[in-house]
Formats: C-alpha cells, structure tokens, sequence
C-alpha cells in the first residue's frame, strides 16, 4: 500500500490525516515539536494554575469544515457558546454597552430598529457592505469604508482586525466580504460564535490524535523536516536530519507547514511571508463575576481600548488583541497592567490589587492579509507530481483560520487521493 507523508500536525496537518485515515489510506503524521496543534494549543500554567489556550479562538456556527472535523473526531459537542448568535459590545471610553443581534434570515431587518442597531449608527452606514461585497482584487477595507465614523470605530475595524488580523488600512476588502458573507450575511444560524469548552487541545487535537491512532496512522514528534531531495518532478526524500525517509513508488507528501518553513524545503514556492502578531493575556479574576460558574462561558467585544475581546470561562478572563505589532513590542508586565484596567472596567471589580496575568505573544500568529498576499496564496497543488500544500495561508477563499486550515488539509487529502487513482 502506498503512504501519505504529512509533515506538520497543526489544525491543517491534523484535517489531512483524519480525512486519509477516513478513506482508510496509509499514512504518517510528522511534527517538529513535542505535540501536536501547532498555533492552536493548550498547556498547563502555573502561575495561573490551570489549562490555558495559547490564544482565544473562536468558531463560528458557519465553519462546516471545522464543525465536520470535529464530528469526525467524535468531539462535536466540546464546542460551547451562546444557544443564539448575539455579540454584547462596551466602549470603553464612553460606557455605552450594546448587542448586536443578527435576524434569522438573511435580511437584517435589525438595522431598521434604532435600538437594536449599533449605538451612533444610521441605516444609511450599512451600505458599507454593498462597498464591500463590490469591491475589486486591489482594494483594502479602508479604500471601501470610511474610517473614523462610528460604525467604523464600533463595527468595521474590529470586525476586520479579527476575522483577518490585519489593520483595515491595509486587508483585503474581498477577504472581508467572504467572512460577511458566509456568517452575518446568512443570518443568525450562521454566525453563533463557539469556543472549546475545555481547551483547544481537548476539543481539537487530543480527540484528533486518539482517532488516528484508531486507524493506524503513525505519528511522530520531534521530528523537523530539514529538507526535502528531489529527482525529476518527484519528491524522493524526506531528511528530518538524524533520519532520512525514502519514499517509496506512489507515496505522497503533503506539506502540511507554516509559509516561511514551507518556502525552506520547496524550491521556488513563493509563499506569503510577512506576518502579524496576536497578543493574549490571561487573568485569573479575584472573583467571579456574579452569577458565574465555573463551567460558563461569556464574549464581550472591547471598544476604544487595547484589548478587542474579553472572554470569560468560569474565573478566568483571556483578553485578544489583533494585529498587534505595537503591543507585542512591549514588555509583557505593561501589556498585563493595561489589559488588566480594561478588564477590572469591563468587569465592574476593584482595579487593585492586579491579580496573576499570563501574557502570550504570538508573533507569527497568521500572514498579513493584505490584496497583496493573498494574491500569493498557493493552491494545493506544487510543482512536484507527488507533494501537495496545506496550511490556512493556502488558497482556501477564506481568511487564515482553522476554518481555512481544516479547508486546506481536506483539499490536500482529496489531490493526493485523485493522484493516486490516476496513476493506479
Ligand atoms: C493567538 C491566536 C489566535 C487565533 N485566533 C483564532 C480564532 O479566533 N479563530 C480561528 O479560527 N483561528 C484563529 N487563529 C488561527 C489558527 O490558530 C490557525 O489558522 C491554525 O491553527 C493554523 O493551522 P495550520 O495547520 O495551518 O498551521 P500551524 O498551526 O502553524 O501548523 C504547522 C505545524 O507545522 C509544524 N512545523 C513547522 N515547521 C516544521 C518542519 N520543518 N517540520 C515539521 N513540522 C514543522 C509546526 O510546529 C506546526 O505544528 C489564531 C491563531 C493564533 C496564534
């Protein structure tokens, strides 16, 4: 039986092997580091004394791939969140609390009702989206908006530093719209937000690894793919330095790794390098807000502030901040003192004294998503008759997210099957 080689057990590599393994195809889950999830992990932190997530993520209910992954790694019900789609929103600076409540269906009649809509908002503001569903190959989300007015402040810079992670000023407009497209513009059975109940790595890897390890997949940690050795148009090689794997007549790899790693062993890929930080910061709260448990879970949107979402789980608060570039160049004691204000007034608890706060700083956390990198984004497809891409940096249509890595890793698994019944 001919093996497929995915090097890369993040969220895309993961997505790759659940759907081969599925099919009942031989194959070989290779990771540099000592687990699995890439930047969607959990670990144990003492300081705060429990499971944190390297970073709050979010899914929406109109994530199919996503939700489909977690069926089929039996962990669907892991996911938890509002029964209905609803987004509470504070502005910091003012006080004002409000929340955002999409219609059913597809037509947002809420716009039309002064109270449910976004506070200092008219109706005429959301034609923005009609800009935006128009808007060409070249266009930032800035080139379709107006910055600086209220719905701007309050509804399309937050939007599009967390769907894209990226400064409006420079996002794809188009990539925007797909986000809009697939979630708000469906109405609300399309944009419920979930979180893991537990952690990231109990919902999305553990149950992923336990199942592949059902089907026989091997999987081996700690082993960085240095290069790969080619001859003609295949792929003969993979060098993990300390072992070599040949690969066999009809093997396939697929490259399931972040942009920078996947330009390194592929000659010539021109991937999209530049990134942008997330920057998270996890508080354990002195109290729990009234009313809370230990399992509940809440999501509040942070306006005019640093930090763009507060998520609670039971008493402990992650705080979000997007495209962070600035924020991450400062020293963590900082970032911890401000997220901690906004927290303590978003909250309503006493700012002093500053309970324990773990900050993490992902540098690399997506590519910037700016018209002219995702003109760069790969298919699955290479230059080579046996080595395919996956990751969410690829050609997916949609943003850099575990949507788009789950996309990507279940195109990568249907190439390399199609390969393989074409050379049979
Ligand atoms: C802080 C943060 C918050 C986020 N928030 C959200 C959110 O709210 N919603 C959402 O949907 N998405 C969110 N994302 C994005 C999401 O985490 C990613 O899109 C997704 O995890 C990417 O998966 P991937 O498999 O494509 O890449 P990666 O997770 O980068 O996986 C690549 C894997 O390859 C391994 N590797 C690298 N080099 C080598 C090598 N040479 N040999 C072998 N292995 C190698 C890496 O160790 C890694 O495990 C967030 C990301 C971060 C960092």
């Amino acid at each position: 039986m001919t093996r497929v080689h995915i090097v890369g057990a993040g969220m895309a590599g993961l997505a790759c092997a659940v759907h081969l393994a599925g099919a009942g195809r031989a194959a070989t889950l290779y990771e540099a580091a000592g687990q699995a999830g890439g930047r969607c992990r959990s670990y144990y932190d003492p300081q705060i004394g429990c499971t944190l997530d390297n970073g709050n993520h979010l899914l929406f209910s109109a994530n199919h791939a996503a939700l489909d992954y977690l069926e089929r790694i039996g962990a669907r019900d892991s996911l938890t969140g509002p029964a209905r789609a609803a987004f509470p929103f504070l502005d910091l600076r003012s006080g004002e609390r409000w929340t955002l409540r999409p219609n059913a269906g597809p037509l947002p009649w809420w716009i039309l009702s002064a109270a449910r809509r976004i506070p200092g908002t008219g109706i005429a503001d959301y034609l923005g989206a009609w800009r935006l569903a128009c808007a060409g190959p070249e266009d930032t989300v800035a080139d379709c908006l107006t910055p600086g007015d209220a719905m701007w402040e309050r509804f399309w810079e937050p939007l599009t530093v967390a769907a894209l992670n990226t400064a409006p000023e420079e996002a794809s407009a188009r990539l925007l719209w797909r986000v809009l497209r697939e979630s708000f513009a469906k109405g609300a059975a399309s944009c419920r937000p979930m979180i893991a109940r537990d952690s990231l790595t109990a919902s999305l890897i553990d149950p992923a690894l336990a199942y592949l390890r059902a089907q026989g997949v091997e999987i081996c940690f700690s082993h960085r793919l240095r290069a790969l050795e080619f001859e003609g148009q295949d792929a003969k090689v993979l060098d993990f330095g300390a072992r070599k794997v040949s690969l066999a007549p009809g093997d396939q790899v697929v490259a399931a790794l972040p942009p920078a790693a996947a330009a390194g062993v592929l000659p010539g890929l021109d991937a999209p390098l530049d990134t942008r930080p997330i920057v998270n910061a996890h508080i354990r709260l002195p109290e729990p807000p009234p009313g809370a448990g230990n399992g509940d879970v809440s999501i509040l949107g942070l306006i005019g502030g640093t930090a763009q979402w507060l998520f609670r789980r039971g008493g402990i608060a992650s705080l979000t901040v997007s495209a962070a570039q600035n924020l991450a160049a400062r020293p963590s004691e900082d970032i911890a003192g401000i997220v901690w204000a906004e927290t303590a007034q978003a909250l309503k608890l006493p700012a002093v004294p500053m309970p324990p706060v773990r900050v993490v700083k992902e540098r690399r956390a997506t590519f910037a998503q700016t018209p002219d990198a995702v003109r760069k984004r790969p298919g699955a497809r290479t230059g080579w008759r046996n080595v395919a891409l996956a990751g969410d940096w690829t050609d997916t249509g949609y943003p850099a997210t575990i949507e788009s890595a789950v996309r990507s890793g279940r195109a990568a698994a249907a190439l390399v099957t199609e390969r393989s019944q074409s050379t049979r």
